[in-house]
């Protein structure tokens, strides 16, 4: 077929990435994105399969088509929404090795053949099979770390022991020369190219690295750490994108890489944090909190009762209402306040609220929560003061007034103010701190009323109570 066909096979196929991306951006068109970004990835997989001459190899093709399928239809059916951070993380690992293992596979044919390039390309190629070794296999090891802290832990022989978070002050030190120290190996294996054991001793001190860079960053943090990772993915791919001479891979690869390094800027100002300070100061490094305070449970009448004539409630959620799946309860919850008091009700999101950036979003929208009621914390934070009650489920460390404080691995991260409304009314099991392992002030405010119990369950027993008010 002539090669003017395979362009532009390549060509669509980046079309159909980038307006997935652009549809990405909005809920409403989100899922079009989704399917878009598929089709596009459909296009360049037949263009590849169609410019290459894999013909020679049909089983393994098939089999690795199947395998993949086999794989992604089962993660995609088994894995429930609260288990989707862990399963990005691992995806990111995943796309990083798979970068870097191109790469290493170009790099060895290449010395078995003897078949080395010289000059300018020797230099071209050898530093990007450097790069994306580094890149891949530290997002790899970093990912597998990601996933664990996120999991909340490992297993091991039946027993969940909790991940460590690990940061003494000279890991800093390491970490400044372990980036050096790959970087001159890149560029040792750019003039002896043929010696593989450079490149094994660049894997090998890239995946420490990856290791190193996530081991100490924990508590609230892990966003910004999980689309950081993701974007890493997509800058392995393009270079990988450069060594295969495959544009697609370069464009795909850079729209990854690119978005995912918005998304960490984006998740930097929500936690009002610099991406240096996330790297290098470790502020999540700390142990879980015992709670020793006490606090008496309020119970569904109660709160119905208080919320009788409410004029605007406001209803913060969080990753509790993701892990009992109570958006729809939630949604009945809003609909009854506006049907029995004539209540404005509206949705305050934190950016980093659940396990993944829009993760409320998402929920929201599977309950069919209108898109307009969904504000933006620094749009709905001026609204508290004026709120009759906030009605919080399942969410912690968002609205923790310790944040305002200059200290602890909460410090400085913008919360929604849920305290400054006049009654506030807490979902959540128990009194028990949240992901970064802080206890909570607001539990304990004379104007917070406890409803303690799984989302689900609480939030039926306050509609029934509304209902019977
Ligand atoms: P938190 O993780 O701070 O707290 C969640 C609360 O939900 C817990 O305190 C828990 O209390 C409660 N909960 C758990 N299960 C249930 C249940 N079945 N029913 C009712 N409540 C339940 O949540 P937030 O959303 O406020 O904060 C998110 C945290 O996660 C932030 O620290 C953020 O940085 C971090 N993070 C966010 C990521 C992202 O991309 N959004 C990625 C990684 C981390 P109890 O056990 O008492 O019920």
């Amino acid at each position: 077929m002539d090669n003017q066909w395979f362009q532009l096979g390549y060509l669509v196929s980046a079309g159909f990435f980038i307006f997935g991306l652009k549809m990405l951006g909005h809920p409403r068109t989100a899922p079009r994105g989704n399917q878009f970004g598929a089709i596009g990835m459909l296009i360049a997989v037949i263009t590849v399969l169609l410019e290459t001459d894999l013909v020679a190899s049909p089983l393994l093709i098939i089999a690795g088509i199947l395998t993949g399928t086999i794989i992604g239809t089962w993660l995609a059916v088994k894995v429930e929404m609260t288990g989707m951070p862990e399963l990005v993380a691992l995806f990111n690992g995943f796309g990083g090795a798979a970068s870097a293992l191109v790469a290493l596979a170009e790099v060895y044919s290449a010395v078995q053949s003897e078949a080395i390039p010289r000059g300018l390309e020797l230099h071209v190629a050898w530093s990007a099979i450097g790069l994306s070794a580094l890149v891949g296999w530290m997002t790899l090891t970093g990912s597998l770390v990601a996933f664990a802290k996120l999991k909340g832990g490992f297993n091991i022989l039946g027993k969940w022991r909790r991940f460590p978070t690990w940061g003494p002050p000279w890991l800093n030190p390491v970490k400044a020369i372990s980036v050096i120290a790959a970087i001159a190996l890149i560029y040792i294996s750019v003039i002896t190219p043929d010696d593989l054991n450079i490149i094994w001793g660049l894997i090998a001190l890239s995946c420490i690295l990856g290791v190193i860079l996530v081991m100490p960053i924990g508590g609230a943090d892990m966003p910004v750490v999980v689309s950081l990772l993701n974007s890493l993915s997509g800058i392995a791919a393009a270079f990988t994108g450069f060594i295969i001479s495959n544009p697609v891979l370069i464009i795909a690869g850079s729209l990854v890489g690119a978005s995912g390094l918005i998304l960490t800027f984006i998740m930097c100002k929500a936690m009002n944090r610099r991406l240096v300070d996330v790297l290098f100061k470790s502020f999540g490094g700390t142990e879980k909190e015992s709670v020793t305070r006490t606090k008496v449970g309020s119970d569904p009448d109660e709160v119905a009762m208080i919320l009788d004539g409410a004029e605007k409630v406001i209803i913060v959620p969080g990753y509790g209402m993701a892990v009992s799946q109570c958006q729809h309860q939630v949604k009945e919850f809003a609909d009854l306040l506006v049907e029995k008091f004539g209540t404005e009700v509206k949705y305050a999101i934190h950016p980093v609220a659940g396990r993944m950036p829009g993760h409320m979003n998402v929920l929201l929208a599977e309950a069919s929560v209108p898109y307009d009621q969904l504000i933006e914390m620094d749009e709905i934070n001026p609204e508290l003061p004026e709120a009759d009650a906030a009605i919080i489920i399942g969410a912690n460390d968002t609205c923790n007034p310790v944040a305002r404080s200059s200290e602890g691995p909460l410090a400085g991260m913008p919360i929604i103010d849920a305290d400054l409304a006049r009654t506030v009314v807490i979902v959540k099991r128990s009194l028990s701190v949240g992901y970064a392992g802080v206890d909570n002030d607001l539990f304990y405010m004379d104007k917070t009323m406890m409803l303690f119990g799984d989302g689900k369950k609480m939030m039926t027993a306050l509609n029934t109570a509304i209902k019977e008010s």
